[in-house]
């Protein structure tokens, strides 16, 4: 077990852009756990989340970790190869605001991304609603940017609002 401290909105790490992993030098294997484990962790604590990047356990590298609903998808060094002109509006927040608060955001309806799995091999996948959203906040983290800069309106809630949303 190695689960991390999660970084917190406010430390200037998450403003950073994380460099590519490389497959030759980097122990993919240690991220992945440290990732696997810490997001676990905070899936038991919160009972909300699905995914976690990098940086919000201090590794500044291009790795996501997606694990949620019995699927499981591991990101390295993932790329927009492209972005739907179609926005969707949605309800998000993030580990690195304790899940304490939602905002409104907008985003892309479908996006195709390209990366690497664990084992170093290229893929490419579409995403649609929930997930595009999904990968487009996770994405966003390697590049130091936050839910928060994707409020649209100032639309913030409470979790405790946001439980009562019928979704
Ligand atoms: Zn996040």
């Amino acid at each position: 077990m190695s689960v991390k401290s999660i970084v917190m909105i406010g430390n200037e790490i998450l403003r950073e852009k994380s460099a590519a992993v490389d497959f030759r030098t980097d122990p993919v294997d240690r991220y992945i756990q440290d990732l696997r484990d810490t997001l676990h962790q905070v899936q038991r604590e919160k009972k909300i989340g699905r995914a976690i990047a990098g940086p919000q356990v201090a590794c500044m590298k291009r790795i996501v970790y997606m694990e949620a609903g019995g699927q499981k998808i591991i990101m390295i060094n993932p790329q927009l190869t492209s972005a739907s002109q179609e926005m969707f509006e949605a309800w998000d927040s993030c580990f690195s605001a304790d899940l304490a608060f939602f905002g409104k955001t907008l985003r892309h309806k479908t996006i195709a991304v390209h990366y690497f799995d664990e084992n170093g091999t290229a893929a490419e996948d579409v995403f649609e609603d929930e997930m595009s959203e999904l990968f487009q906040h996770e994405i966003d983290h390697l590049d130091g940017i936050l839910f928060t800069d994707r409020i649209i309106d100032n639309q913030i809630m409470m979790r405790s609002e946001w439980e009562k949303l019928d979704r």
